[in-house]
Formats: structure tokens, C-alpha cells, sequence
């Protein structure tokens, strides 16, 4: 079968290693913080690094900060997020970015139009050599898409199939794909069915980034990518992962590292607790998304030390969760911040969860901002979505139900919201 593999800057995808990247979730206007921050990441072995780029402003800050990283003979792929407005993608594509990141769905609501300005894109990506992503997440297909396969993983697949073709007519080749959602169980069906059609259909494959969104922090937010990623890689599907957290970003690449290591050495035998979660979900994650026996006991050692029956039991739980298989807990889907970020969406988190964990089962988004927040938290129960400067808005499943609380108010009207449904 053609592998095809995508050029971003000096990194090669789809040629056999796996390639680790992250996002800055700093402002991309503070050119000095962006900077800052991608030195951290490449320092840490990321290998391609992506701003939130909204309009032509961030085009041009993004400019300035490749300038800066290249003077510094830092020569990190940087790649220009961009969600909504197809002439943003156009300059970035233009000379700025190694590569762009767009769901061309979002660039009209008509899809004739949409498909237009993604040819248009195309031609600028061929005449610059940029290389692009088109990625869609569960919870962002348009009704075009969703009234006829619903918002499944095969409405996913087959979204992303239709800007594939036009990519593939319009011989285009430098191209990645994604299908993330929060759900592993979804996220991990999208990739499967999106590699069999690119098989059956094109006979080739293009390369795939992989991510769980919103995953969160933590444990649970390690565990989650685990399982994701970890059933994929293990399949031999995927050439280029992002681990999202809600954390500092440069906390995304050891654990993304680990992940790359559990190929050559699934034993759980760990350096740390990290590792040994991350070693717990590659190892068990696909067997429990497809419905395998949940009757083992975690064994291994962290550290040298063999695994303590308390601490196995945990990370079985973390475990269970994250593969949608028990839940002990409530469920947090919260977005990794970027430079859409209204509030500290660590410290937000944190006091969320404090105030919610004993719901077990509910799901509950914590989002960055309106502009794609409500779309990202798919299949949330509950959100608390930032709306503006010191507000939030409230969500019951994709309803605005409170707008405009005062932030330091809106987690106890969460709280009360989930009490009065309970
Ligand atoms: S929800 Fe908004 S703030 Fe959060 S990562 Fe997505 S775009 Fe950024």
C-alpha cells in the first residue's frame, strides 16, 4: 500500500517515525512568549510546534516569531491553526508557515463555496511548499454531514473523505488528516474506519496526526491519550501524535515520548507514575474499548518497586474510565488553552473538579473560549465555557443555559445546576 508522506519545514510524515508535536497556549500577538515557549517545547524534543492564528494580525506575529526562532538556528516546523476564515489560511500558507491546520468546513457554510476556497488554498500550498492538516473533530461537522450519518465516527470519516478527494483530484499530496475527539472509543473508530477508506478507496494512505482533544490534565488527561493513541499506534496506524493537556505544553512531550516507547517496550515496568500510566493504557486500552475482559489485576513495578495493590486498583480505575468502561467519577473534557484562552484554565480546572468529582458519570467541559468551545465539548452533559473577559457562560449539553456569570460565581451555579438535575 503508498504511504504518502507530508513535508512540513525540515520534518518528514509518514516515513516511518513517529513525530511529536504540541501547541503554544500563549497569546500568538506576544511574539516574546510565543518565542519563549517554542524554544521550550523543541528543547524538549518537540518537533513541530503550532500557534493559534485567528486573523491576519496572528499571520503576522506568526512571521515575526519564525523569524526570531530561525535567527536562533532554532528551526522547529511552526504551523498556523487557523479555524474560521479561509483568507488567514491563504497568508499563512503564503511564505509564513510550514504548515496549516484548517477544517475547510468552517470556511462557509455552503459547501460548494467551501470546497472552492479549499482548491484556492491548495494552489497556494503548492506554490509555496507548504504543507497543510485538514483536521476534524467530533462535535464540529456541520448538519450537512451529521443529518445523514449523525455525529458518529463514520459521519467523521466520511466528512473528511469528501476534502480528501479534493485534494487528491486537485493532486495534492502534502497533506495530514485528523479525526480527534474527547471519546477515545469515538476518536479510535474515526482513525480505523478513516485508514480502511483511504485503502479501499484511494489505495493509499495518507499520514495521520492523532490526538484525544480536551483530554484534561493529570492522570486522567494522560490516561485518555494513552488509550487513544495507544490503540492506534499499537495497530500500526498514525504517523504524527499530539498529547493535549490542560498544563504547560512542554509537559505534553515526555509523555508523548513515552507513548512512541511503549512500540519497541510494552512491559510495565516504569520509571514513574507517569510512565507506568501511560505503559497501563497503550497495554490495555484497545482490549477495553472493544469490549475485553476487565477481569486482571495491574501488575509491574515504578521505580524498581513492585506496584502497590492500592495504587494498582487507582490506576485500574483511571483506567476504566478513560476506555469507557466504569465510571467512578465524573468526566472531564477540558480544551489544552491557547491563545483564544479567557481565564487560567489550570487553576479553573482544578477548582471545578474539587467541586464536582463525586457526580460520577457526568461529563463536564471546561472551555477556553465561545469561539470553539461549544463546539469542542462534543458530548459533554455540562459546560462552563469562557465568554469574555471575567465571564462565563453555562451549557446543558449544547444549550447556553447561564450567560455572562461573573467567574467568581459560576462555579458554584455549575455546581447547582448538575444538584437541581440530579
Ligand atoms: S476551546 Fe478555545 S481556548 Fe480552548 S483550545 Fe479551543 S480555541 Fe483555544
Amino acid at each position: 500500500m503508498e504511504k504518502v508522506i507530508c513535508k512540513a519545514g525540515n520534518v518528514s510524515i509518514g516515513s516511518g517515525k513517529i513525530v511529536v508535536q504540541s501547541m503554544c497556549n500563549t497569546d500568538t500577538l506576544d511574539v516574546a512568549a510565543s518565542v519563549a515557549q517554542c524554544k521550550a517545547l523543541a528543547a524538549a524534543g518537540c518537533e513541530m510546534v503550532r500557534l493559534t492564528t485567528q486573523g491576519l494580525r496572528q499571520v503576522r506575529a506568526l512571521g515575526e516569531i519564525r523569524d526570531v526562532l530561525r535567527a536562533e538556528g532554532i528551526d522547529v516546523p511552526l504551523v498556523a491553526d487557523v479555524h474560521f476564515n479561509s483568507e488567514v489560511a491563504l497568508a499563512a500558507a503564503a511564505g509564513i508557515a510550514d504548515k496549516v491546520r484548517i477544517n475547510p468546513g468552517n470556511f462557509s457554510k455552503d459547501h460548494e463555496v467551501a470546497m472552492a476556497k479549499l482548491r484556492e488554498l491548495l494552489q497556494v500550498c503548492k506554490d509555496y511548499g507548504t504543507a497543510l492538516r485538514i483536521g476534524l473533530n467530533h462535535g464540529s461537522l456541520g448538519e450537512r454531514i451529521t443529518s445523514v450519518w449523525g455525529d458518529t465516527p463514520l459521519g467523521m470519516c466520511n466528512a473528511i473523505m469528501e476534502w480528501l478527494r479534493v485534494c487528491v483530484d486537485n493532486d495534492f499530496y502534502n497533506l495530514t488528516l485528523s479525526l480527534k475527539a474527547s471519546n477515545t472509543k469515538v476518536m479510535v473508530e474515526a482513525y480505523e474506519l478513516l485508514y480502511k477508506a483511504m485503502q479501499d478507496e484511494l489505495g493509499m494512505i495518507f499520514p495521520l496526526h492523532l490526538g484525544v482533544t480536551e483530554a484534561g490534565n493529570g492522570d486522567s488527561g494522560r490516561m485518555k491519550s494513552a488509550v487513544g493513541i495507544g490503540s492506534l499506534l499499537k495497530e500500526g496506524i498514525g504517523d504524527t501524535i499530539r498529547v493535549s493537556l490542560t498544563e504547560d505544553p512542554v509537559n505534553e512531550i515526555p509523555v508523548a515520548r513515552m507513548l512512541v516507547r511503549c512500540m519497541e517496550d510494552d512491559s510495565l515496568n516504569a520509571a514513574s507514575r507517569e510512565e507506568y500510566i501511560v505503559k497501563v493504557g497503550y497495554r490495555y486500552g484497545k482490549e477495553l474499548l472493544e469490549g475485553g475482559s476487565d477481569d486482571f489485576t495491574l501488575q509491574g513495578s515504578i521505580a524498581g518497586k513492585p506496584v502497590s495493590e492500592a495504587e494498582a486498583e487507582d490506576i485500574k480505575d483511571i483506567l476504566l474510565q478513560a476506555s469507557r468502561r466504569r465510571f467512578t467519577k465524573a468526566e472531564y473534557i477540558a480544551c489544552p488553552s491557547c491563545g483564544r484562552t479567557l481565564y487560567d484554565i489550570e487553576s479553573v480546572l482544578a477548582e471545578v473538579r474539587k467541586a464536582t468529582e463525586r457526580f460520577a458519570g457526568v461529563r463536564i467541559a471546561v472551555m477556553g473560549c465561545i469561539v470553539n468551545g461549544p463546539g469542542e465539548m462534543a458530548d459533554a452533559d455540562y459546560g462552563y465555557v469562557g465568554q469574555g473577559a471575567g465571564k462565563i457562560t453555562l451549557y446543558k449539553g449544547r444549550t447556553p443555559v447561564e450567560k455572562d456569570i461573573p467567574q467568581q460565581e459560576a462555579v458554584s451555579h455549575l455546581v447547582a445546576l448538575i444538584e437541581k438535575d440530579r
